[in-house]
């Protein structure tokens, strides 16, 4: 399984909560304890290390905030 992280642009984010409902791995929340400049909680990654960078998140966002890395693991030698 690849490991991956994603990047969130919160100042772009409008806190519709969509990607942290698609995302397989539960990896994404929103943040509801701090708010972006519009005034909305962006969702944030609690959990990097159980990301695989499948993109589904970033599909589902509406606003294009999710920008997703993915590395391959080594093969087994
Ligand atoms: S890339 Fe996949 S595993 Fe990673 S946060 Fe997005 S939906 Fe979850
Ligand atoms: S889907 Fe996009 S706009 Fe909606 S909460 Fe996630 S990052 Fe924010």
């Amino acid at each position: 399984m690849a490991q991956g992280t994603v990047w969130i642009d919160r100042e772009r984010c409008k806190g519709c909560g969509l990607c942290p409902t698609v995302c397989p791995k539960d990896a994404l929340e929103m943040d509801l304890i701090s708010l972006n400049a519009k005034g909305y909680h962006p969702a944030v990654l609690i959990n990097e290390a159980a990301c695989t960078g499948c993109a589904i998140c970033a599909v589902i966002c509406p606003d294009v905030c999710i920008t997703v890395a993915r590395e391959a693991k080594p093969a087994r030698v």
